[in-house]
């Protein structure tokens, strides 16, 4: 059932350029053994998921599906929706609400997730599950579950879920390499971070060789949004602030309701704010339906956003880092530079 994979151009290489060098043999034998040995699997990515999160859930589901596998795939949020850059992935038929995953699985394979917390209201069933993998390339991945294929040097999760798919004998398809293409291009700002190295352009390469649309998944993510973001964005930009080398903003729910965005739409705020070059690291406050604020940090290097959101009780990479504040906006500013001056 494992094929041998060689270096080749269509393959992931095993080799120290490819992702999950970090990963021991022995721990990719013993997912092969959980996989194999799992009648149903249960799939779970963070929650509000990124094109990472998703695509890489989604992704493999397609490879376990065809191997015969009953798969439950899903995400914890009280709201269940897919947000709407996401919803031309393929595969979101194999979605379910988070009440209709297992109560207590055999198998559960978890996407993208730094902490059991990301998990939402599926960390329960996680935590009842006989067998957690979870399949990460955050630095503080595998704080949680049985089996960690874990890699903090993969420049996005979709890295690790394609060489898994590999290693389950499954092979891309244009849906499959969709699905890890938007993780690819999500988590390495379109080829713009400096996690970009030579095998994420050569796995793109395998993915683009599948016939899928990089055009059509660009506008998709990017370039499209409701009129209504616009409104919102200048609302945030008008009350944007430089303070020395800080930029932050922030967006309210009322901003949002006046003019009907929901939530997900406003993620690619913290773009536009983080370009400024006067700062060194960008912020933006969310304020989600229930009223916390999602605080969403940059840097361009010099800072660990990722330290200072870990201590705030959130996490993140060194240049792109969150957390949940339940106080208000000068109280959580207050506390985010303080930590920001430790960092
Ligand atoms: P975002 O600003 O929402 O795009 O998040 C940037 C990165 O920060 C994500 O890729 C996550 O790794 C991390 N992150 C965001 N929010 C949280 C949170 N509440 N808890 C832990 N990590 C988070
Ligand atoms: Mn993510
Ligand atoms: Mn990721």
């Amino acid at each position: 059932m494992t094929p041998d994979v060689r270096d080749r151009a269509d393959r992931p290489p095993r080799t120290r350029a490819g992702a999950g060098h970090g990963i021991p043999e022995s721990a990719w034998k013993r997912a092969l053994r959980l996989i194999d040995s799992a009648d149903e699997i249960g799939l779970a990515c963070h929650v509000t998921p990124d094109g990472d999160a998703l695509g890489s859930m989604l992704a493999v589901a397609f490879t376990l599906r065809a191997m015969g596998k009953r798969v439950r795939a899903s995400f914890g949020d009280r709201q269940f929706e897919v947000p709407r850059l996401l919803r031309f992935l393929p595969g979101q038929e194999m979605l379910v609400p988070p009440a209709e995953f297992p109560a207590a699985p055999e198998l559960v394979i978890t996407f993208d997730s730094s902490t059991f917390e990301r998990l939402g209201l599926l960390s329960g069933n996680t935590a009842r599950a006989a067998e957690v993998i979870v399949v990460d390339h955050h630095p503080a991945g595998a704080g949680f579950g049985t089996l960690g294929l874990v890699d903090s040097h993969a420049a996005a999760t979709a890295m690790l879920a394609e060489q898994l798919i590999y290693r389950l004998g499954g092979r891309l398809d244009r849906d499959i390499a969709t699905c890890l293409y938007a993780g690819l291009v999500t988590d390495t700002g379109s080829f713009r971070y400096s996690s970009t190295t030579p095998a994420v352009h050569e796995m793109a390469a395998r993915l683009v060789a599948t016939g899928l649309r990089t055009d059509e998944i660009a506008r998709e993510l990017w370039d499209r949004s409701p009129f209504g973001y616009l409104k919102v964005l200048a609302a945030a930009l008008d009350r944007v602030r430089l303070e020395d080398d800080l930029v932050w903003t922030y967006v309210t729910r009322v901003d949002r309701a006046a003019h009907g965005l929901p939530y997900a739409e406003i993620e690619g705020i913290i773009d536009v704010v983080r370009r400024t070059d006067e700062a060194e690291v960008a912020v933006v406050l969310k304020e989600d339906d229930e009223g916390a604020w999602q605080v969403s940090t940059r840097s361009k290097g010099a800072v660990d956003v990722g330290a200072a959101c870990a201590a705030l009780g959130g996490g993140g990479h060194h240049n792109a880092a969150g957390y949940t504040s339940h106080d208000g906006v000068e109280d959580t500013m207050a506390a985010l530079r303080r930590e920001l001056g430790k960092a």
